[in-house]
């Protein structure tokens, strides 16, 4: 166990502006010290410390960061499988295929988890949060892509594995998220074990770059376009951004107008695909309509399967590796 403490990985990450927003070290800290809040672009300490105040070992917070390590080498895409899929039910709200529900929504259903920690969000404000679901249909009402946020993805997990004593966890996450994930089956800390104990299936989606609430859903289109968050029913990047609107009305907006919108952290960050997920998830190299699927490990391959089997994944055909080898490289050049 490292004896490093907060402030460690304030010069390390959170005074760098590398810090992805993944929640991990809020998650994990024992003490529950570390607080993200809105409007900012790293985590803040409430100003106590197990280390630092009582010199007692810790270093949770530091161990599970995935932006203290140097940026992830090439050679990202290595997978078992490449599937493109969609649900073979209607899953309103999906983002590209509702694959990831369909596999979930079965793996819940079929008692393979307990639960799922996932990124949901209130359809009013569209502030997304951090949310623990234990029952298949609530998983139906989650679907969809979360881009913009500022909130500890990871929250629920610590109720998840502290307060539910939850031991088959599935998590969705974007690579930042699975990182975390993977330092804490990896780690030999005592304080993350548990976690990575916890955790029976990682599902990463792929990712760009996100947006901060604040800057986009109230500056941007509140502030510069007059749009209020419930008027938007779907955000989806496509190139550009696209914001559907409930009245059938779509607005687009380019990426290069909404950089001062993405998170800060996302500028260091290489991985595209979630590298480290058992399943990883993403839009680009399958039909519209479809949900390209790349198997990472049995563990992976396992759930797909589960799910085919039981009639609740449909395969769509082929995947365009090199469309997805062509963004990943992009992504990568450009941090
Ligand atoms: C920030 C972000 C950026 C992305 N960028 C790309 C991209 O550049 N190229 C590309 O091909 N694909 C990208 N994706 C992935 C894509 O949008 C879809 O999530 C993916 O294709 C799976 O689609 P689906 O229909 O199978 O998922 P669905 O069936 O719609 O299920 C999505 C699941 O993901 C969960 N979820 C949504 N948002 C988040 C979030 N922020 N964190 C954790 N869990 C979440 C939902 O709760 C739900 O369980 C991105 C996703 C996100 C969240
Ligand atoms: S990247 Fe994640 S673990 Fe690291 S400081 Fe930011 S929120 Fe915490
Ligand atoms: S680009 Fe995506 S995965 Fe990378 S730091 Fe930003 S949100 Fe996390």
């Amino acid at each position: 166990m490292t004896r490093n403490c907060y402030n460690d990985l304030k010069a390390a990450v959170w005074d760098r502006g590398t810090c992805s927003g993944c929640g991990a070290c809020a998650a994990v800290c024992p003490a529950d010290a570390i607080r993200i809040e809105g409007g900012s672009d790293a985590p803040v300490n409430i100003g106590y410390c197990k280390a630092e105040t009582d010199q007692v070992p810790c270093g949770a917070c530091y161990d599970v960061c995935p932006r203290v390590d140097p940026a992830r080498p090439p050679g990202r895409e290595a997978c078992m499988a490449r599937i493109s899929a969609k649900a073979a039910f209607e899953v309103a709200g999906r983002q590209s295929g509702g694959a990831v529900t369909a596999i979930l929504e079965h793996a819940l259903a079929a008692g393979l988890v307990d639960a799922v920690v996932t990124v949901t969000e209130d359809r009013w404000t569209r502030r997304p949060a951090s949310v623990l679901i234990t029952q298949s249909e609530a998983l139906l009402g989650s679907a969809g892509s979360r881009y913009n946020w500022w909130v500890p993805l990871l929250g629920a997990l610590k109720t998840a594995v502290v307060d539910r004593k939850l031991r088959r966890i599935a998590v969705v996450g974007v690579p930042c998220v699975v990182q975390a994930i993977g330092r804490m089956r990896a780690s030999e800390n005592d304080l993350l074990r548990p976690y990575g104990n916890a955790v029976r299936f990682v599902v990463g989606l792929f990712c760009t770059e996100s947006f901060d609430y604040e800057r986009l859903i109230e500056g941007k289109l509140r502030g510069e376009h007059g749009i209020e968050p419930w008027q938007v029913r779907r955000l989806d990047v496509k190139g550009r951004l696209e914001v559907q609107l409930e009245d059938g009305n779509v607005l687009k907006l380019s990426l290069d107008e909404l950089e001062d919108c993405v998170r800060p952290g996302c500028a260091s960050c290489t991985d595209l695909t979630a590298a480290d997920a058992d399943l990883s998830a993403g839009a680009i190299g399958s039909a519209s309509g479809c949900t390209t699927l790349l198997v990472r490990t049995p563990v992976g391959q396992g759930f797909v399967d589960a799910a085919v089997r039981a009639g609740r994944l449909e395969l769509c055909g082929e995947v365009d590796m090199a469309a997805v080898e062509r963004l990943a490289e992009k992504k990568a050049s450009r941090a």
